[in-house]
């Protein structure tokens, strides 16, 4: 037998890298059991504009990372999701520095031009308008910031044959307009459902 430091290598990983606390532990429990789906990002993502806010989970590691007097804006397309990220917030004490905005993405971006710049656009609503709100990230972020989107494998079908009403689709044109935008220098981290991760420069 050998003798183990960690149960595997994915405890090793999230001990060291992106450990949770009570709060984030319990975040999606809490949230299923309300009948939220289970489609959170998974716990190395978080860590600033975000579209597609669900329970907060995403939203309490992006809203942590922020210095005292920084910002976190998300938007959400369902009140009741958009009530429960609240709720989680100011579970987390960055009520403060949280805004939700309910409403379609798409309807609210434009809005968001008094806001901006931001230093991290996190892209993770509907995924067939992925490339329109990549359109969005790359008028808001500034240089040397960070566009990221997650579920960027398109659910396991990124090297499919998709049609344009598939909206996995949406996933392909935006890996492909990332991965060759000379504004853009991509990567992709591939945890759970792969995060693109686009520096601005
Ligand atoms: N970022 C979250 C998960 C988001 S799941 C996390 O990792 O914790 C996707 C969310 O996008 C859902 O809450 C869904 O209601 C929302 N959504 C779907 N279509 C939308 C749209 N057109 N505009 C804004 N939000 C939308
Ligand atoms: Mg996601």
């Amino acid at each position: 037998m050998e003798n183990l430091r960690y149960p595997n290598l994915e405890t090793y990983r999230r001990t060291l890298f992106s450990p949770e606390d009570d709060h984030l532990k319990g975040i999606m429990p809490a949230a299923v059991e309300k009948g939220v789906p289970k489609i959170s990002v998974s716990a190395e993502s978080g860590k600033i504009l975000e579209i597609g806010a669900l329970a907060g989970y995403s939203g309490t590691w992006l809203a942590r990372s922020l210095p005292a007097d920084g910002t976190f804006l998300t938007l959400e397309y369902e009140p009741r999701h958009a009530e429960i990220a609240r709720a989680n917030y100011a579970k987390a004490g960055i009520q403060a520095q949280a805004e939700v905005r309910v409403g379609k993405a798409l309807d609210l971006l434009p809005g968001v031009a008094g806001d901006a710049p931001f230093d991290l656009c996190f892209i993770d609503a509907d995924k067939g308008n992925y490339p329109h709100y990549l359109d969005y990230a790359l008028k808001y972020v500034r240089k040397g910031g960070l566009i990221v989107a997650d579920n960027a494998d398109a659910h396991g079908n990124g090297h499919k044959v998709l049609d344009d009403g598939n909206d996995a689709r949406g996933i392909q044109v935006y890996n492909e307009r990332v991965s060759a935008d000379p504004r853009l220098v991509s990567v992709i981290v591939p945890y759970g459902g792969w995060l693109a991760v686009s520096l601005v420069v």
